[in-house]
């Protein structure tokens, strides 16, 4: 089947409702759409006070991502493992279960620029960047205003809150 009708097949059954925000588009940090009704409040707070202040340095910051539905979350995973692989798509793509962006505590902000201006200023607002390899990926962090962003993880396959610990008991021999 042709990618774009795919894509197309694949929009139509999961929309809105899922916290869907179309490629290449963006939300205000206003918008009345579940993407950005279902973040956390405190995140939501903290991200329009930031963007008021970028706004204030002529920088526009905008929603890319923002809360997902669980089955959006495993259509993103199920589309980066057939285009990368499962190895590489979990640098890039957390599961259902493990997702901050299902559980409202993670947002994907833009363009670029805005993303930069987040990140340089973002720890007054107790927004913190988590992974070198998403530099337009924010999540609440309070005590970010006194101690500073905290180190980043490579990319989401080092977050241990993206492990489950599974104890074989094959492995936990003598
Ligand atoms: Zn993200």
């Amino acid at each position: 089947m042709d990618q774009s009708v795919r894509t197309a097949t694949v929009e139509a059954v999961l929309g809105e409702a899922d916290g869907v925000i179309p490629d290449g588009t963006s939300v205000s940090v206003y918008a009345d759409v579940p993407a950005v009704n279902g973040l956390d409040p405190a995140l939501l707070k903290a991200l329009r006070r930031a963007a008021r202040a970028a706004a204030l340095h002529g920088i526009g910051l905008r929603i890319n991502g923002g809360w997902r539905s669980p089955a959006r979350q495993l259509r993103l995973l199920e589309n980066a493992i057939e285009r990368l692989g499962s190895e590489e798509a979990a640098r890039w793509v957390a599961t259902p279960e493990t997702s901050a962006h299902v559980a409202g505590q993670a947002v994907d902000v833009g363009p670029v620029q805005a993303a930069a201006w987040l990140s340089e200023h973002g720890a007054r607002y107790g927004l913190c960047r988590v992974y070198r390899n998403e530099p337009w990926h924010f999540e609440l962090c309070p005590e970010a205003a006194r101690y500073g962003n905290p180190p980043l993880y490579a990319n989401p396959s080092e977050d241990p809150r993206h492990r489950t610990v599974h104890t074989s008991p094959i492995a936990t021999g003598p």
